[in-house]
């Protein structure tokens, strides 16, 4: 049955139309189904036999909470849902002195291989439709009965790889009707997929780039992060440098600290003379360990002296703090222990 969750306005008039209805019966049941009501019966403004007529043709999807671990050190929250289809995906809730954030997931599982990354670990599964991704918000807005007033694009896959669902998630978000969240209250985060950037650079919108870049220097970044090898770090830059020109916001480098990877002082330097210049941020994320991986976070100690390069340089630097820790709230590391628990 055709879902109409994920659908924008001007889809819903369409539909709309199509059963001789007004078209500002578009505006009323998107409003309803933001606000998280699924039967058509309980919206009041729409006619009863009109909802009636809806529940035989269409229906409102929605995505379940399956667990939900909170974090005993700070007011993170992770939550799993499982999907109409059995698949389980997992988004966390931050809480900050601005707002309350909400990490979304984009994929079920990851295709990308990086090196660190949990999410990768099980494979690709699919794309996320727009519904999926605005559920996970509204469903963790209603558990937390409060609003949420930042989406990043964080959690598993890649989203500019689902890029027209990724769109009409954002718009919706956007909407005077619907979330009301500012394009400046978003972020996506990619692992470089250069035509991904530069589409959405097209767009114009005011929202958050985070490009995980992780090291300075092609041959290290092909082994972290192999897509590296079909968008290398120079034709990612020039696309960062267009997206900066078209929305003329600063672009944020993720940098996660692994321990005798790419912490060096030489990897510093390297880095400040890369970015040099450019309009942007970069934040120094201490690594999660993850079981399945090797690797270990640097120290402390390391990641200071890093820091401090970076900063000789004049650029922009700050040490992501960690939340979360003691829940798994690593990308995809949530989903992937679960889903041994479960094998088990
Ligand atoms: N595919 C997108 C978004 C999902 S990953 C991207 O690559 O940006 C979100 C962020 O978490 C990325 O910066 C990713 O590199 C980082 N990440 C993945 N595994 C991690 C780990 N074990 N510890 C710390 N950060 C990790």
């Amino acid at each position: 049955m055709m879902d109409l969750k994920g659908m924008t306005i001007e889809e819903l008039q369409d539909f709309f139309k199509s059963l001789g209805e007004p078209a500002y019966r578009a505006r009323q049941v998107f409003r309803w189904i933001y606000k998280g009501v699924e039967d058509f019966e309980k919206m009041t403004d729409i006619p009863k036999n009109l909802a009636l007529k809806l529940k035989e043709i269409c229906r409102v999807s929605r995505i379940k909470i399956y667990r939900k671990f909170e974090s005993k050190k700070d007011e993170t929250v992770k939550y799993l849902f499982l999907l109409e289809d059995g698949e389980i995906i997992e988004s966390v809730k931050m809480e900050h002195h601005y707002g309350t954030t909400v990490c979304v997931s984009s994929q079920v599982g990851c295709a990308m291989g990086c090196a660190f990354c949990a999410s990768t670990l099980g494979g690709f599964r699919r794309n996320l439709t727009c519904a999926e991704m605005v559920d996970q918000v509204l469903a963790i807005q209603e558990d937390l009965r409060k609003r949420v007033s930042h989406v990043v694009v964080m959690g598993s896959g890649e989203p500019l790889l689902n890029y027209d669902e990724l769109m009409k998630f954002l718009r919706i978000l956007n909407s005077e009707l619907a979330f009301n969240i500012s394009y400046r209250r978003m972020s996506v985060s990619t692992c470089g997929i250069v035509p991904g950037i530069r589409r959405l650079a097209e767009e114009e919108l005011p929202i958050t780039l985070s490009v995980s870049l992780h090291a300075p220097s092609d041959d290290l970044r092909d082994r972290l992060v192999p897509v590296n090898r079909r968008y290398p770090i120079m034709e990612l830059l020039d696309a960062c440098k267009y997206y900066i020109i078209k929305t003329k916001r600063r672009v944020t480098f993720e940098y996660i600290m692994i321990s005798g990877v790419n912490d060096s002082k030489e990897c510093a330097v390297k880095l400040a003379r890369l970015l040099k210049g450019l309009l942007c941020h970069v934040n120094l994320i201490p690594l999660n360990p993850v079981r399945e991986r090797d690797f270990r976070r640097s120290t402390f100690d390391k990641i200071e002296v890093f820091e401090e390069i970076l900063k000789s340089y004049g650029i922009s630097v700050t040490v992501r703090q960690e939340m979360g820790a003691d829940i798994e709230a690593a990308c995809g590391q949530l989903r992937r222990s679960f889903l041994n628990e479960v094998k088990k």
